[in-house]
């Protein structure tokens, strides 16, 4: 449970550029949690809703949590050269929306893809700016246990998932940061950290210093 006062972007200031967060992880890692606590004090970020054509699980909301969609309607939408990436995830497939992220990022929005392995690397090649957060589990027994505990799935599914776990583990040297997700509180400001971290940069904070300067050189400079 954490204790400190919630930090929201909107306080801390709009960042002169937006940038790309890729979140990816194994199928039950917590990367939801981890998401859903982190956009509840960084309302300023966006999070891209995905494509996909698994069905919805209960709670799920489309246009919230996916775009539900039919397999010919996701093939037409590939056709049309609408995904930024996509993947076959658990014999599903998955993809980001291109629009929405290219328009958030040209108003100088942040956005978050939570994305598996292989849209991760295609998301490198098409923005190598991006910043990639990869959650790693304590253990795999944990990981199994809490897809188990979550009990969205049958037990086939779940077979499915835990087998491809693999390539999503192996995948994680590739990213920029390593969060690991044992004690949720401690992963949660870590999480959080790097989000702050990453918008305080040099140059997502231009406007902050010149504006700054510029007072050394202005008429009205307060006596110290
Ligand atoms: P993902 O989005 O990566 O598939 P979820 O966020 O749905 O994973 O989490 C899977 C399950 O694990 C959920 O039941 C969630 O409440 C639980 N969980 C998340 N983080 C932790 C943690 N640090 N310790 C124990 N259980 C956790
Ligand atoms: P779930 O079915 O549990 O919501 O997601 C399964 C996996 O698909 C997760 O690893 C998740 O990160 C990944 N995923 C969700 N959306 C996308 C997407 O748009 N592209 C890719 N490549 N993977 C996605």
């Amino acid at each position: 449970m954490s204790t400190s006062k919630p930090v929201s972007t909107l306080e801390l200031e709009r960042p002169d550029k937006g940038a790309l967060f890729v979140v990816t992880g194994p199928s039950g890692v917590g990367k939801s949690t981890l998401i859903r606590a982190l956009m509840s004090r960084l309302p300023d970020l966006q999070f891209s809703v995905s494509a996909t054509t698994r069905p919805p699980r209960e709670g799920e909301v489309h246009g919230r949590d996916y775009h539900f969609l039919t397999q010919e309607g996701f093939a037409e939408r590939l056709e049309r050269g609408e995904f930024l990436e996509y993947a076959t995830v658990y014999d599903r497939r998955y993809g980001t929306l291109r629009a929405p992220v290219e328009a958030a990022i040209d108003a100088g929005q942040s956005v978050l893809l939570d994305i598996d392995v292989q849209g991760a690397r295609q998301v490198k090649q098409a923005y190598p700016g991006c910043i990639r957060v990869f959650i790693l589990p304590p253990s795999v027994a944990a990981l199994e246990q809490r897809l188990r505990t979550r009990g969205t799935d049958s037990e086939e599914v779940l077979r499915r998932r835990m087998s491809q776990v693999d390539e999503q583990l192996r995948g994680a040297p590739e990213f920029d940061y390593v969060v690991v997700n044992d004690k949720l509180h401690v992963a949660e400001a870590v999480f959080q950290g790097i989000f702050l971290a990453e918008l305080s940069r040099i140059p997502r904070r231009r406007a902050a210093i010149d504006r700054v300067l510029a007072e050394l050189q202005g008429p009205e400079r307060p006596p110290l």
